[in-house]
């Protein structure tokens, strides 16, 4: 693996004049950092994106794809489409994208599928919720969640990156201790090492809360790869701190 991966989850924040400012403050300020960062934006923003970074060391992706290859799917963006920005990842499986917009495992499986198909990396979001990981069922779900991915992705598991993202430490502030996160991590390792010989291929990224503060104790954990950063990636300085602490 090559250095720790920063991704920035922009969510539906940004426009066009708020973009240009922070692409260009995150990408002066990664020309130092020895890790892999990228941004994941709203898809009418890819465009923007891609002129602003192609230059540089940030790389860019989407928040999502469409599980159709085309046609009539009023709204939604494939992954051809995608590619024809320069996209490298596509989150898949967000908790967000499960809890309000209904995305089951297998479908996330597919949009998995779909993304590798057209040459782009899956970041694939994994992570229990509080009741969950209340009622003792933390390893069951994110077990069973990346075992549909697994199952419908075969031999070309090893290309997607996996992102677990306890759902009760999104945006809430709480963070898992570099010790929950870690035990869950080495679990998802397990799991892919069972599944191909080349699982130290796939970066387990964190996710929920992590911040200029909390990144670097996470970071040092063994099967922690990397982050996936939601709120703190609309800031540069913050975003850039994070990036500090995975540059070693
Ligand atoms: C996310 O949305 O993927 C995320 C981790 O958000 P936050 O960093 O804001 O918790």
């Amino acid at each position: 693996m090559h250095g720790k991966l920063i991704v920035g989850n922009w969510k539906m924040n940004g426009s066009l004049s708020a973009n240009q400012e922070l692409v260009r403050q995150i990408a002066e300020g990664l020309s130092d950092a020895s890790c892999r960062a990228a941004v994941c934006v709203p898809s009418v923003y890819l465009s923007q994106v891609q002129q602003l970074a192609a230059s540089g060391h940030l790389l860019w992706g989407a928040q999502d794809v469409s599980a159709h290859e085309q046609g009539a799917f009023t709204g939604e963006v494939s992954a051809a489409m995608l590619r024809e920005f320069g996209v490298r990842f596509a989150i898949v499986g967000h908790s967000e994208r499960r809890q309000y917009h209904g995305e089951t495992d297998a479908l996330v499986a597919t949009k998995a599928q779909r993304a590798l198909a057209a040459g782009i990396t899956p970041i694939v979001c994994v992570g229990e919720t509080l009741q969950e990981r209340e009622a003792g069922h933390t390893e069951s779900v994110v077990k069973r969640q990346l075992a549909a991915v697994i199952q419908t992705n075969g031999h070309c598991i090893s290309e997607i990156v996996v992102a677990y993202e306890p759902v009760w430490a999104i945006g809430t502030g709480k963070t898992a201790s570099p010790e929950q996160a870690q035990q869950v991590h080495a679990l998802l390792r397990a799991q892919l090492k069972a599944a191909t010989e080349q699982s130290q291929r796939i970066p387990l990224l964190y996710g929920g809360s992590m911040n200029a503060a909390n990144a670097a104790s996470l970071l040092a954990q063994n099967d922690i790869d990397g982050g996936l950063i939601g709120g703190a990636s609309l800031k540069a300085a913050d975003f850039l701190s994070i990036i500090a602490a995975a540059s070693p």
